[in-house]
């Protein structure tokens, strides 16, 4: 208790004035969260001053880790000279033509300021193009808090429904039914699932909302057939695909629907691209893109923000972004095998049952035996969710921050004697 003195004074404040205690539900406790006094690379150091190896990285934003000095210096040059206007600057341009010109699904864009936004723009642009409201999304998902956006995430047992027609559920007391009522559930890798539900309702679908490898449901791949038939069905119900990469545009130089082979005509930005800064965007085809256009008239979907396209953003994440060449993406790669490899190694020297899922530089340890291709599959038992308690609390002995629940990621300010700890602490928790 004497080692997080400090996080519980500063806990005890937060209590007073904010609902538990924090401003996230995400923010992590055992049993109370640590506070932070700042980030060095790849490491946290605390208000108590441990220093911890941080998977995390602001649920996967920090691809250079903490204070990454291209970025502090170009910011700092930023904060004199203003950081807000209501009139566009160059620097959105720069941080535009990066995105148009790697990520091949993206050839007109827009900047907001969170990945919710991104995700709510990118609905709206789906429905404000095809003229129909119902979205189809995958079940347990995390796509940021719009309505339908968040039908049916971290969806609990007892609302799943049947395996062939999962049930669409909303997540706060109050919302109105009509919101699940709009919302196709399906589950991830169910072909068949996918093809049942779009015969009911596929020619009302404005969209289908799809990340391509979810973290909070699993971090599983998408299988090549599912890729497909996304693309397939799309075409046949005249629907669109929305490839929601707040998270996965890590996963390479152009992004996860290329890496997955998913042809998205509306794409989700986030996280990354924002260098550590709040940011969003939503991109994709021209003609999908022209709802946003109006001048002189009223567009179709007006979309404006107060912070969106803001110059601190727009630099600290063309900056982050520059920096990320294609041989950055592959060290990140042979980076995140070496640690799943790592991890897979120690789970068959102990026979343990435990799997791992992820690509690139994201990886998630399962107390599953067999790797979980889905939601359903990937949820934990009470008993396996006391093991990840145990797995979590056990790396945090070891001053690793492990998320829990979802993505772990590397990011390039991490040396390979930092992702041998990752792969010693795992084989010690299984050990004992
Ligand atoms: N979509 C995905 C896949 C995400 O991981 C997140 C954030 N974890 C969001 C949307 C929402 O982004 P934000 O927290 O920036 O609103």
């Amino acid at each position: 208790a004497a080692r997080r003195s400090r996080s519980q004074y500063f806990f005890e404040r937060g209590r007073l004035i904010f609902p538990d205690g924090t401003t996230r539900v995400t923010v992590e406790r055992d049993p109370i969260p640590t506070y932070i006094a700042r980030g060095e690379g790849a490491y946290l150091i605390d208000v108590d001053g441990n220093r911890l190896l941080d998977l995390n990285n602001n649920f996967t934003t920090l691809i250079h880790g903490h204070g990454y000095l291209p970025v502090a210096d170009a910011v700092a040059d930023i904060l004199q000279k203003g950081t807000c206007f209501s009139n566009p600057t160059e620097h959105e341009l720069g941080l535009a033509e990066l995105l148009v010109q790697r990520i091949p699904a993206i050839e007109h864009i827009r900047f907001v300021n969170s990945g919710t936004e991104a995700v709510m723009f990118a609905i709206k642009a789906a429905r404000a193009f095809t003229g129909r409201s119902r979205i189809a999304r995958a079940e347990g998902a995390y796509h940021g808090a719009y309505d339908w956006a968040e039908v049916s995430q971290s969806a609990a047992p007892a609302s799943w429904g049947p395996e062939e027609a999962p049930t669409a559920t909303t997540v706060y007391r109050g919302a109105p039914e009509s919101v699940a009522e709009e919302v196709d559930v399906i589950r991830f890798n169910d072909i068949e699932g996918l093809e049942r539900r779009v015969a009911i309702s596929g020619s009302e679908l404005a969209c289908i909302l799809i990340d391509p490898m979810p973290s909070r449901a699993g971090l599983t791949a998408p299988d090549p057939a599912f890729v497909e038939a996304i693309s397939t069905l799309s075409r046949q119900y005249g629907f669109l695909v929305v490839a929601d990469e707040v998270l996965n545009l890590r996963q390479g130089y152009r992004g996860a629907s290329a890496r997955f082979g998913l042809v998205p005509d509306l794409v989700a930005a986030g996280k990354i691209i924002g260098g550590g800064f709040p940011v969003g965007a939503v991109g994709g085809r021209k003609e999908v893109m022209e709802v946003f256009a109006g001048v002189g008239t009223r567009p179709v979907l007006p979309q404006g923000g107060t912070f969106s396209a803001n110059p601190v953003s727009m630099v600290a994440g063309r900056v982050a972004m520059e920096a990320l060449t294609p041989a950055s993406f592959e060290r990140l790669e042979e980076m995140g095998t070496h640690v799943r490899n790592g991890l897979c190694a120690a789970i068959a020297r102990y026979e343990a049952p435990f799997s791992v899922t992820g690509s690139a530089s994201l990886f998630r340890i399962h107390p599953k035996r067999h790797t979980p291709r889905e939601y359903r599959q990937a949820f934990p038992t009470p008993e396996q969710n006391s093991w990840m308690t145990n797995m979590t609390s056990h790396f945090r002995s070891l001053d690793i921050l492990l998320p829990f629940g979802a993505a772990s990621c590397l990011s390039t300010a991490m040396t390979n004697s930092d992702l041998d700890l990752i792969v010693e602490a795992f084989g010690d928790f299984l050990e004992t």
